[in-house]
């Protein structure tokens, strides 16, 4: 296997400013810590590119989660569907907090999929997102 290009800092901080500083999957802002990294949309194993079009911020949590999948079960049916694309996908489209702000609920097969591959309702993050709401970190305005 090839080595993995590395990217440059300055598409790093590119990638970084685009997302608004925000996790591309969880909405998770990158100002309460969270290590934030690059994800590669299609992963470098199936053959993604490092260009920005493929590239986007991800938390390392959903990163990790994420792995080389690009698909994954809608838990309503178990069908295989793709998971959320950041970059060709409107977040808002696949993904509505719930009235507790904190659950994130998937409208879409790829929103539920996502949802589910990405664990992104687990109980420590809910906790998590209910302190950011404290402090005027959390939900996103944008969503
Ligand atoms: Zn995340």
């Amino acid at each position: 296997m090839p080595p993995r290009p590395r990217l440059t800092a300055a598409l790093r901080r590119q990638v970084a400013a685009r997302a608004g500083y925000r996790c591309a999957y969880c909405r998770s802002p990158q100002r309460v810590g969270i290590p934030m990294v690059v994800d590669h949309i299609l992963p470098l194993a199936l053959a993604g590119s490092s260009q920005m079009e493929n590239l986007c911020l991800a938390c390392y949590r959903c990163n990790e989660l994420k792995g080389a999948r690009i698909a994954g079960p809608d838990p309503t049916d178990a069908q295989m569907t793709r998971l959320f694309h950041p970059r060709r996908d409107t977040w808002g489209t696949h993904f509505l907090w719930q009235a507790d702000r904190v659950t994130l609920a998937g409208l879409t097969p790829v929103g539920r999929a996502t949802v589910t591959a990405l664990r992104l309702n687990a109980s420590w993050v809910l906790e998590a997102r209910q302190l950011w709401i404290v402090l005027g970190l959390h939900p996103p305005f944008e969503d």
